[in-house]
């Protein structure tokens, strides 16, 4: 549970950061929580009893975390995202954990962490550790480098805080080998959100043109190039992503098969409608268009020009398989913006499969934050 600024009624004497205890008006205890004066949040529970946010309290948080995964993934040899902020009990802190192998091909396992709130990071020393306590790694990174921590008053904050992290280390994901790099990759270095999507959307690949939009370091081009596409062109407007997606590529004995493409995909899209290119499966994956509220209707006009080219852009019976991963876009105004589209492209689009986020970026109840990330996969076929 957050609580808002316009929830707070009356606070006594709290530093930016300390732990505090929620009650009703009415006296009934709510739980702990740290105090951030300066966010909209003001409070972010982490516990519903009352105890102190020690380093003690971090590393069992880390444990039962870790011991729910165990259910679906095995630590020993997948990466994953082991602490998912409130949705794991620990406001304010993401942490990743990656397993595999460093440059010279020595296994190990590098946690990649992000401190987003004021009361997590007026914990630092403490926070790392206990990840340090309760994952052994053999190296962390602090990647603290999203805007979101201005909102808390805090400056960005990135560097190695434990041990060794080598520049690049080689994880597995879905029988493929990526580099991944911790220190200068977007947010953690490899976004694990999407592992059982890019899976899903591979399997529609086979015999197909592909296309990869918002591509990054390329992990829906290399799954779906994996499973059969017939050529696989990858767009990103980031130089760093697409030196990524060919060292991915070329890592995997893939690099002839996918043209990788530098270039806003807004511009790339419009031109391969003009010049008259087809694809059997598209993928769009792009950033969160809506940042906040505010920026929510411009967003969904771009999600709508995004997907309309897309589904212009398809053959007959071809593949859309399409993300959001703006919590501030709902499932409905996504649906609604993909309905419009289809209008305007003057196509059906039949759905094939819903996708949400990978499991270890679990969804609770009582934090709407959690569910962010959409999915749809659908068949597209021009009226008649
Ligand atoms: N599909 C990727 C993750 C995509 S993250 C995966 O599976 O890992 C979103 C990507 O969009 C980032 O790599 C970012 O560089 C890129 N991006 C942002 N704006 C863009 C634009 N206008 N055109 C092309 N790429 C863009």
């Amino acid at each position: 549970m957050d609580i808002r600024q316009r929830d707070c009624r009356s606070v006594r004497h709290a530093r930016a950061g300390a732990e505090v205890g929620i009650k009703t008006s009415k006296g009934r205890f709510l739980g702990s929580a740290l105090w951030s004066p300066s966010s909209k949040i003001r409070a972010r529970r982490y516990s519903w009893n009352e105890e102190p946010f020690d380093a003690a309290f971090v590393s069992r948080r880390l444990e039962e975390a870790l011991a729910r995964r165990r259910g679906y993934a095995d630590p020993a040899r997948d990466s994953m995202r082991v602490a998912f902020a409130e949705a794991d009990g620990l406001p304010g802190l993401i942490v990743d954990r990656f397993v595999g192998q460093d440059e010279r091909g020595r296994p190990g396992s590098w946690v990649s962490a992000q401190l987003l709130a004021r009361g997590i990071d007026s914990r630092r020393e403490l926070v790392f550790e206990a990840i340090s306590s309760a994952l052994s790694p053999d190296g962390i990174m602090e990647r603290s480098d999203s805007p979101v921590r201005a909102l808390e008053g805090l400056q960005a904050s990135s560097g190695v805080v434990a041990g060794a992290v080598p520049e690049r280390i080689a994880i597995r994901e879905n029988g493929l080998s990526f580099s991944v790099r911790m220190g200068s990759g977007q947010k953690t270095g490899w976004f694990l959100d999407q592992r059982e999507n890019r899976a899903a959307a591979a399997a529609y690949a086979d015999g197909r043109r592909v296309l990869d939009a918002f591509c990054n370091a390329g992990g829906f081009a290399l799954a779906a190039t994996a499973r059969g596409a017939a050529e696989t062109v990858a767009v990103d407007s980031s130089p760093g992503a697409i030196a990524s997606l060919q060292e991915n590529a070329a890592l995997n004995g893939l690099e002839g098969r996918i043209r990788a493409v530098e270039a806003n995909a807004f511009d790339w899209l419009r031109d391969a409608e003009a010049s008259g290119e087809r694809f059997g499966l598209v993928v769009l994956d792009p950033p969160a268009f809506a940042k906040n509220k505010a920026s929510l209707d411009g967003a969904v006009r771009g999600y709508k020009e995004i997907n309309l080219r897309a589904m212009k852009l398809l053959e007959q019976g071809g593949v859309l398989a399409t993300f959001s991963c703006s919590f501030w876009l709902s499932r409905e105004r996504f649906l609604s913006a993909l309905d419009e589209a289809a209008a305007d492209a003057g196509v059906t689009l039949r759905f094939l499969e819903e996708r949400g986020q990978a499991l270890d970026h679990p969804v609770v109840s009582g934090y709407a934050e959690s569910r962010y990330l959409k999915g749809f996969i659908a068949e597209v076929r021009r009226r008649r």
